[in-house]
């Protein structure tokens, strides 16, 4: 069956091609040795044409568009569902809350990176009131601009952080614990699918299926694996 969130992507993904960026249905951009644009600059583009959103209900009550951080460049893009909470809202930056910190711990106690070395973004770049799921509605307006964010940045890998992320970016329903540890991809970027840190939280327990999940990442990318953890 043809998937009905195509025709929705690709009309506004061709507003986007106009700064270059491409919206993710083909692989637009090349291998980082051959860029021929510069990603910090179209991310910059990216941003400002984005503006003071309101294309659609969560432009309403949000404070502040959570744009997306980090390296420009980055090899790993860590992709969430949207901002959750007062702080990212505040300060406009994804994953500075609780979970954020732990998303943050990942990254540093367990990759050995810096936060600046990683790039955060979301599926939606607006907080969604009461902290409810983003409407499909609010995803499929949104989700051009994530995709013209991995365009930019072109990462060698995605991680994707819990259902909605997996819903909306790789477009699979399954549930996210049979989805987690198993490679897919997104325009050729091999995408790892795991648990979303809030769930963490929750359930501290599945913290070790995470870290076998962020493993395979460092495999892939030849980051060395602390032996102890
Ligand atoms: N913070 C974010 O920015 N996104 C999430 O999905 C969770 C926390």
């Amino acid at each position: 069956m043809k998937n009905p969130f195509d025709k929705q992507l690709k009309a506004r993904g061709d507003l986007l091609k106009q700064f270059g960026a491409g919206y993710g249905f083909r692989r637009e951009t090349k291998a980082p040795e051959e860029k021929d644009h510069d990603p910090a600059e179209t991310l910059e583009k990216l941003r400002k044409r984005i503006g003071n959103c309101k294309r659609c209900e969560l432009g309403e009550a949000r404070k502040n568009i959570v744009f997306g951080v980090g390296n420009p460049k980055a090899r790993i893009l860590f992709v969430g569902e949207g901002p959750p909470g007062e702080e990212e809202d505040n300060q406009g930056e994804p994953f500075v809350g609780r979970a954020g910190q732990l998303l943050t711990k990942i990254i540093t106690g367990g990759m050995g990176l810096k936060r600046e070395d990683v790039y955060i973004a979301n599926i939606v770049k607006c907080r969604p009131p009461e902290n409810r799921n983003p409407k499909p509605a609010e995803a499929i307006e949104c989700l051009p601009f994530l995709k013209a964010q991995i365009a930019a940045i072109d990462p060698e890998v995605i991680i994707c952080l819990g259902k909605i992320a997996v819903l909306y970016l790789l477009q699979r329903a399954e549930p996210i614990g049979q989805l987690r540890g198993r490679w897919a991809s997104y325009n050729d970027i091999p995408v790892m699918p795991t648990f979303h840190p809030s769930y963490l939280l929750r359930n501290p327990a599945a913290k070790a299926e995470v870290w076998e999940d962020i493993q395979e990442v460092m495999k892939k990318l030849g980051i060395p694996i602390p032996t102890k953890k």
